[in-house]
């Protein structure tokens, strides 16, 4: 099918680019050298010897690799949003002043007893966490080039002229708040002449490539922010250094005139997450702009299909000439793990299949040079991956296709549910319950780690597991609680837990990527149609179930954070893959109901993260999403209490999605903001169960009786007292069993009190 006639057009080589590696090491070196350096155990030179070391290191991997246009100042200690707030002279004033420390570097980034770091936050749609940007007035704009300049000496007598990465003014301050409500576009002026220095000094460095990173472009952006592109960069373009405009993870769509207009020797666009704005593109290009086309996916594993992309690549040719084309991954490799070459358990299928950061070098250089050989072994494991019998389950496909209007709707509405719920798990008002995870304590993870290394038997383990259940069984009774949970003291992960029971998922053992400063995950591979071969959760719910009176609350992970916390396949839509998992949950769901367990909790703290960035596409993924969660859940009787959980999101947004879902109860943090997210579920209408977190969990401080009373009556305000469940925030799998069980005490007291004075007053109005 790799038509040789499009592989002939392109006969002379392309040239090729990275936009940026990741910056772990093969062996997450990274990680542990800031780790050490933390706990103290390495110097701080020791830090800085390792971090260089590690970026000669890929330097030298992608030199190696033939890539033309290598990055520099795309490594980070922490975090490349900070860097660039130290580069510009913007970070918070609260750390101090002056020249940014290591020490005031790291106080930043990370919480410490003395003082609370910056915020974080999700990078576009990704899952790498970036520090949020402070804008205030008063900020001094004090432009430091150390590291920049620094790194590129560093390449430069490394022998490579580094293309070195900046994160765009427009990016930066877009990507910040304004404190106390500040319009932080105020800044402009004194961003632009920062920005201005910084280009300067790269210049008179040498420097004749920048590659200036506006992922922004790629977002919806009102009239004033593109005045503001047009304003900053009618500034920047006057220095003499090229820029390359690099848009990524979305389509430039209606901002193309606006980035065309910024008059950019070149100009990056995502060919894999948005092919379709390629002509548009081409048309548009000003008569020497140089395109550089992310063909290489760099945020799932998957290997190109050469002869997809390459089409596009010769229309492209064709249109701008060879000199005017680059070949480039769609974006940052910062978000695929490092390499294959340690990855010897998967099934050498599936293996064959994937590309981390390294393998996708070689097939941005194979691509630009057409290389012969790599052109056929392209062709063939895309037709192995392709014909493959174990991507595909025919029971699976064929319930998906006959799935029908009932399929994702409950028996009957809330209203007569709710009635039939309370009577028959026979629940007090305000009743109160947790969010699943206790203590996740060193001795679990310990036992939890022996099993794993064989260093337990399977009864040895299973027995331990009972104990824990158990104890906590019999400590959540002490408490008071009213809706039981086992502890989930079997799970290391909320998603890799299900994962490794689904088929249709593998394993890496190295497939690690940066989640925030030294934090890595490694998330699970779908690669073929998922199903569940057996029960999941049955075993330890049915137990903990059988020790206990109380309602037990079943455990679960929704299909979407399943879905958005792994690397999907790109061989089916998402949706399909969402709806897989959500029939393999449907089948846990009825067994644990057939099981006699008639409360299931059904995690969905993804949902909001999946959320496209264009607005445009946003209505149609919730829709299917939401679908997912009521596939998973609808089948149950009106008796049985769905339960879901969200949490560190802004809910608002979503808000119509969420009581969409139709969950009998919803638990939600609230307790940092004081509540505020209920008024949105008031005006909304919201019409069931709500248990707005009363205390956050995030800290071993022991909220006071008083202070969850106080919450408590704030949701009264709000919303009736039979909408309304008392639970933390989150799970407690982070906190020791001391403050948890205080916290809880002084929880249930606080419902206790509560409902006693509710009562009181139901019936001072019956007398009345
Ligand atoms: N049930 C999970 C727990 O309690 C929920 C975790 C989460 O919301 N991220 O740990
Ligand atoms: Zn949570």
């Amino acid at each position: 099918m790799a038509a040789a006639g499009n592989v002939s057009t392109l006969t002379q080589k392309l040239k090729t680019a990275n936009l940026g590696f990741p910056r772990m090491g093969r062996e997450r070196e990274l990680k542990f050298a800031l780790e050490g350096y933390w706990t103290g155990k390495l110097t701080e030179q020791e830090l800085l010897d390792n971090a260089s070391a590690l970026r000669k290191e890929h330097w030298r991997l992608q030199q190696a690799a033939g890539i033309d246009f290598i990055p520099s100042n795309d490594f980070s200690l922490y975090d490349q949003v900070l860097d660039t707030l130290v580069l510009v002279g913007a970070t918070p004033e609260r750390f101090g002043t002056g020249p940014v420390t290591l020490e005031r570097y790291f106080a930043m980034a990370r919480n410490s007893r003395e003082q609370t770091a910056m915020e974080m936050t999700k990078w576009f749609d990704t899952n790498y966490h970036y520090l949020v940007p402070e804008w205030t007035e008063g900020i001094s704009f004090k432009v430091d080039t150390a590291k920049l300049l620094g790194e590129i000496r560093e390449a430069w007598a490394f022998g490579i002229e580094a293309r070195p990465v900046l994160i765009g003014p427009l990016t930066l301050l877009l990507l910040g708040k304004g404190v106390d409500g500040f319009n932080s576009f105020e800044l402009l002026p004194k961003l632009t002449a920062a920005y201005r220095q910084i280009l300067e000094a790269l210049a008179a460095e040498g420097v004749t490539w920048v590659q200036i990173d506006e992922p922004m472009l790629a977002t919806d952006l009102d009239e004033g922010s593109k005045e503001a592109y047009r304003q900053v960069y009618a500034e920047l373009k006057t220095l003499p250094v090229k820029l390359m405009l690099t848009t990524y993870f979305d389509t430039i769509g209606d901002n193309l005139e606006t980035a065309i207009a910024l008059e950019t020797t070149g100009l990056h666009i995502d060919i894999v997450r948005a092919p379709g704005q390629l002509q548009a593109t081409l048309k548009a290009l000003r008569p020497e702009q140089i395109l550089s086309m992310g063909c290489v996916e760099g945020r799932n594993l998957w290997l190109t299909d050469f002869s997809a992309i390459t089409p596009l690549l010769n229309d492209a040719v064709e249109e701008l000439g060879v000199d005017r084309v680059l070949v480039a991954p769609s974006c940052s490799l910062l978000h695929v793990p490092h390499d294959l070459r340690g990855e010897n358990k998967l099934s050498p299928g599936i293996r064959s299949w994937l590309r981390f950061a390294e393998e996708k070098l070689a097939e941005i250089v194979a691509l630009a040079h057409h290389d012969e050989a790599a052109w056929q072994a392209n062709a063939a494991a895309v037709a192995d991956r392709e014909a493959a019998e174990t991507t595909k389950n025919p029971r699976v496909r064929d319930t998906l296709a006959t799935l029908e209007g009932w399929d994702f709707q409950r028996k009957s509405p809330y209203s007569q549910r709710a009635p039939i719920q309370r009577k028959e798990l026979g629940l007090p008002l305000l009743p109160t319950t947790t969010i699943g995870s206790f203590p996740q304590t060193a001795e679990v993870r310990k036992h939890r780690a022996a099993f794993r290394h064989g260093h337990e038997t399977v009864e040895q383990y299973e027995a331990f597991l009972k104990e824990a259940i158990a104890h906590c069984i019999r400590e959540q009774e002490r408490i008071g609680l009213d809706v039981l949970v086992h502890g989930e003291f079997e799970r290391n992960d909320m998603v890799e837990y299900f994962a490794e029971f689904l088929d249709g998922f593998a394993f890496t053992e190295n497939g690690w990527v940066q989640s925030y400063g030294s934090r890595c995950v490694k998330p699970p591979v779908i690669y073929g149609d998922v199903s569940r071969p057996a029960p999941m959760t049955l075993k330890w719910s049915s137990y903990a179930r059988s020790l206990t009176s109380h309602p037990l609350k079943g455990m679960l992970t929704g299909p979407i954070t399943v879905l958005q916390w792994s690397f999907v396949r790109n061989d089916i839509p998402r949706q399909q893959t969402a709806w897989q998992i959500a029939l393999a949950l449907r089948d846990e769901v009825q067994d644990l109901e057939a099981a006699g367990i008639r409360v299931i909790q059904v995690d969905e703290p993804a949902l909001r993260e999946g959320l496209p960035l264009r607005v445009a596409d946003r209505a149609a993924y919730l829709d299917w999403a939401v679908k997912a969660f009521k596939l998973a859940t609808s089948s149950v009787e009106d008796g049985t209490q769905i339960h879901t959980h969200m949490c560190y999101c802004e809910f608002e947004e979503v808000l119509p999605s969420i009581a969409a879902l139709d969950a009998d109860v919803i638990s939600m943090e609230s307790a940092r903001s004081r509540m505020e997210l209920l008024e949105a579920f008031r005006a909304h209408g919201y019409p069931n169960e709500i248990g707005p977190g009363v205390y956050d969990i995030h800290s071993p401080r022991v909220p006071s009786t008083e202070e969850m009373r106080d919450l408590l009556g704030l949701a009264l305000d709000v919303l009736k007292p039979e909408q309304i469940w008392v639970n933390p925030d989150c799970g407690l799998k982070t906190r020791g069993w001391p403050e948890t069980v205080a916290a809880l005490e002084n929880m249930c007291v606080a419902a206790k009190e509560m409902r006693t004075s509710l009562q009181i007053e139901s019936g001072v109005q019956s007398r009345a």
